[in-house]
């Protein structure tokens, strides 16, 4: 018998804080949001991409409208340059479809699905707890407020985590990654590289690192942004913010990509760009009730496996079925905490694995052919899913 009637608080309201206000408004539960910010969070707009398969489901199920727009492409081409040359060289096509979204778009899409829930921007929680009957408090400015179950989907240095898994702190993997976009307008002198890109995500590979290159909608209907992450073992530059970050992403075009690669990332305009140092981590047990974590609040995998806020996704449409199959809110959390926690210990190994792989000791790229890609692929991989990867898996 499914629980219903519950009151449910949620710390954050991102990508996972809206998602997971869907599942508990889906389930029957009065759902009340608490974000920090003030300002609108679609102004972080990045490239996101997720499995077509789980667009498909969350559509169905009336998380996102059908009208969000994606790009999805059905095919991953790795390309480095030629040996000796300044061209690009394709080392291998394999087909891994993906459903690539504008994280603006995305943020939009699920905010305006929570319904009747209640969003309250710029309320900072400032810490939850236990009420001595078994409930939980989520403290703001404003005072105190009793809900069944709090869910901590406020990010990697989430309050709610400090609670039920002190201690647990991201592990630095050694190397960073710049994340950003650029108008789709500077392909325009590189029909090759948009034709590929049309029908394509693609890996370049270079020397110490790797870059990821997809076009995803941008913000104006119509419109289309490349959308980039470039990893890179060199040390960060002194200073590191945005100006400089940008300048540093241009040098690393200019002195590893094939030309026509270096000509788009180079000279093209960025509009937005973010530096990451890559990090990860996982707590044990992503519930324990009246407490649970969702997102990066659980566990931040590395960006390699494109599953952040794909298993934001995913934990809400788990909690959404935990609650509709217990009886209990504690026994909902349990069911939750069963079947999440080890997804997010099964991500954070994949992405070290493919860390190690695609940066720590990058392969020479310019050597590799179909079956050197395809035996890298599965080595990272050990035998574990991927939609990245999947012409991979299946063979
Ligand atoms: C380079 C890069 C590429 C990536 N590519 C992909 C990809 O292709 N596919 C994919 O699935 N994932 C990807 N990810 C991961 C993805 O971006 C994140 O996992 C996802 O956005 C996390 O969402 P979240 O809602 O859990 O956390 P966040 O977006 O960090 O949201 C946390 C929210 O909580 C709020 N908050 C924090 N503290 C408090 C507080 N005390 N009170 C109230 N509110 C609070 C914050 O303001 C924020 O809005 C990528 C990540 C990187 C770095």
């Amino acid at each position: 018998m499914a629980v219903t009637g519950l009151r449910i608080g949620v710390v954050g309201g991102s990508i996972a804080g809206c998602a997971m206000a869907i599942a508990g408004a889906r389930a029957g539960a009065d759902v009340t949001v608490h974000e920090r910010s003030d300002g609108a969070l679609q102004d972080r707009g990045f490239g996101i991409v997720i499995p077509p398969p789980l667009h498909r489901e969350l559509v169905t199920a009336g998380y996102l409208g059908a009208d969000m727009p994606t790009t999805p492409v059905a095919t991953r081409v790795w390309l480095a340059r030629a040996p000796g040359r300044r061209s690009a060289r394709e080392l291998a096509r394999q087909q891994a479809p993906v459903a690539p979204c504008n994280w603006g778009l995305l943020w939009r899409a699920l905010h305006s699905n929570i319904g009747g829930g209640a969003y309250h921007r710029g309320r900072p929680v400032d810490s939850v707890g236990r009420t001595s009957s078994g409930g939980a408090l989520i403290r703001t400015a404003d005072g105190e407020r009793e809900y069944d179950i709090v869910v901590g989907a406020d990010g990697h240095r989430s309050v709610t985590r400090e609670l039920i898994a002190p201690g647990v702190r991201p592990a630095p993997a050694g190397y960073l990654v710049w994340r950003g976009t650029i108008p789709a307008d500077a392909l325009r002198d590189h029909p090759e590289q948009l034709d590929l890109l049309e029908t394509a995500w693609v890996t370049l590979g270079f020397p110490g690192g790797h870059g990821v290159f997809y076009l995803i909608p941008g913000a104006e209907p119509g419109s289309r942004l490349l959308a980039y992450a470039i990893y890179a073992s060199a040390p960060a530059p002194a200073g590191s913010d945005g100006q400089v970050s940008a300048g540093y992403v241009r040098h690393i075009a200019e002195e590893h990509f094939p030309v026509e690669w270096a000509d788009v990332v180079a000279r093209g305009e960025h509009t937005s760009q973010a530096l990451h140092p890559v990090a990860d981590f996982v707590v044990p047990r992503a519930a324990e009730p009246p407490f649970l974590l969702a997102g990066d609040a659980a566990s931040v995998t590395r960006p390699h496996t494109a599953s952040g806020a794909v298993k934001a996704l995913q934990d809400a449409l788990c909690l959404e079925r935990s609650l509709r199959a217990s009886s209990s809110a504690a026994g909902a959390l349990r069911r939750y905490a069963d079947e999440r926690s080890a997804e997010g210990a099964r991500l954070v190994a994949l992405g070290r694995r493919l860390g190690r792989a695609l940066v720590e000791h990058t392969p020479d790229w310019p050597a590799m052919g179909p079956a050197e890609v395809d035996a890298l692929s599965r080595a990272a991989l050990d035998g574990a899913d991927s939609y990245l990867y999947g012409s991979v898996q299946r063979e």
